[in-house]
């Protein structure tokens, strides 16, 4: 269970694009990735200027990918997320790992790092699985985050104040650096595992060892206290420095606008482990990509929140259009009105971040915005089913937030039917179809 045999896997569905082409990890493997960035297949680059690495790319780009990466279909990825949440188990630690084929010393400009976009402030990784452990060794976590490469030995490292933080300001005050182990092109289930929001002492190697039917083999790294999977492509081992910092940034995130310059935690690689013949992943900020996976388990996470509070939901989308991030659109089967403005208050509890939600009827496709939009157009009034909540926290992605304090005024829209009207008033106009005629048009369009 590996990104080698999820690609194979892809490769039969005919998922994978070959790119023969000589092309540049500078600006060029980006612009063409941003070009397939809308549901595109993965993109395999054979030819990378100055190195025998390949680069693979947009591995995670569809939701029907990801459901492939754990095996279910759409309607039940919800509950696979959340039965793993539930029952995290620890992977094996094993002595010996394909990643283990080369162990060298570090160079980090051989490796094919991507520059992205136009004022970056250089070459970024972007798909890197951090595990790091507590001192005292009782809280491990995992995580998913962007690195600056520096020079052939330095990484910047951004820390969001969440876990890995956390475990740093420990560190810190202890004056000692925070060692991490770094995978690079790993399954998909294990980057899904390491986007979701788990309480701060649950690994999410566990999680991901459970989506994987306890299949994730971890090992030990050579020079730090940190754990890496077996089976990924690239392996690096390195400390967080408690003491030097450096300017990260600017770096587009995923809105796709560019995130600040800020003083950020300066990271050693002393080790580095890789296959022998090391595909390195890519990973384009603000991609659909980008937006999936950090999306998608905050999907899981507000259909369990919403749940609990109206009898049944159907589908939660956090829409492209919204950055994967500041917009949910939920399905619910409403059972009594006012149940439409519970379930966003559940929602926006249950991420954050999120800005504007929009709720609708079970017959409302989440997924289509058109459906959503004529939702909106026949079923909402502004007067009474529009949700506005001033000063509150959001996203500090928001560019349209109160840059000083952070604050953010979040909408809700209740775009279900009202139940006081009559049902027909607000009923979907079908065209009857004999099996004939639905034939008949489904060939027309595969024409
Ligand atoms: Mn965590």
């Amino acid at each position: 269970m590996s990104l080698k045999s999820f690609l194979e896997q892809m490769e039969n569905r005919k998922e994978v694009l070959h790119i023969e082409d000589e092309v540049s990890p500078n600006f060029e493997i980006a612009y063409i990735m941003k070009s397939f960035s809308d549901n595109g297949p993965i993109l395999l680059f054979e030819k990378v200027e100055d190195t025998k690495t390949k680069i693979a790319a947009n591995v995670c780009g569809t939701r029907r990918r990801l459901c492939e990466a754990l095996g279910v279909e759409q309607h039940q990825l919800y509950q696979r997320l959340l039965e793993a949440w539930r029952s995290p188990k620890k992977p094996r630690i094993v002595d010996d790992g394909a990643v283990k084929e080369v162990v060298e010393e570090p160079d980090l400009l051989r490796i094919p790092v991507l520059t992205h976009f136009e004022r970056d402030a250089g070459p970024y990784i972007t798909s890197a699985v951090v595990h790091a452990k507590s001192l005292d060794g009782t809280t491990e976590n995992v995580s998913i985050h962007r690195f600056q490469v520096l020079d052939e030995r330095h990484l910047a490292i951004r820390l969001v104040p969440r876990h890995l933080y956390k475990l740093w300001q420990m560190a810190k005050e202890a004056e000692v650096d925070l060692d991490i182990a770094i995978s690079i092109g790993v399954h998909p289930a294990v980057m899904l595992a390491a986007s979701s929001p788990l309480p701060f002492g649950v690994c999410e190697f566990d999680v991901a060892n459970t989506l994987l039917n306890d299949n994730l083999r971890l090992i030990k790294c050579k020079y730090v206290d940190a754990y890496a999977v077996a089976d990924a492509e690239l392996v690096l081992e390195g400390r967080i420095s408690a003491t030097k910092e450096v300017a990260e940034g600017p770096f587009v995130d995923i809105t796709g606008t560019y995130d600040i310059e800020r003083k950020q935690p300066v990271v050693e690689v002393v080790n580095v482990m890789h296959r022998r013949d090391y595909v390195y992943q890519a990973l384009l900020p603000s991609s659909t990509e980008h937006k999936l996976l950090m999306g998608m388990p905050f999907e899981a996470a507000i259909y369990e929140a919403v749940s609990k509070v109206v009898p049944k939901v159907c589908a939660v989308n956090l829409s492209v259009g919204g950055s994967g991030w500041l917009h949910a659109i939920i399905s619910i089967e409403k059972q009594l009105d006012g149940d439409g403005k519970n379930a966003l208050l559940a929602a926006f509890a249950a991420h954050l971040s999120l800005k504007h939600a929009v709720v609708v009827d079970s017959d409302i496709d989440v997924f289509n915005i058109l459906d959503v939009e004529w939702a909106i157009a026949t079923r909402f009034q502004a007067g009474e089913d529009l949700l506005v909540i001033e000063n509150v926290r959001g996203s500090t992605l928001d560019s349209s937030a109160n840059q000083e304090t952070g604050l953010t005024t979040k909408m809700g829209i209740d775009a279900t039917r009202p139940l006081s009207k009559p049902k027909e008033k607000f009923e979907k106009a079908r065209i009857p179809a004999s099996k004939r005629v639905e034939e008949l048009t489904r060939k027309l369009h595969s024409l």
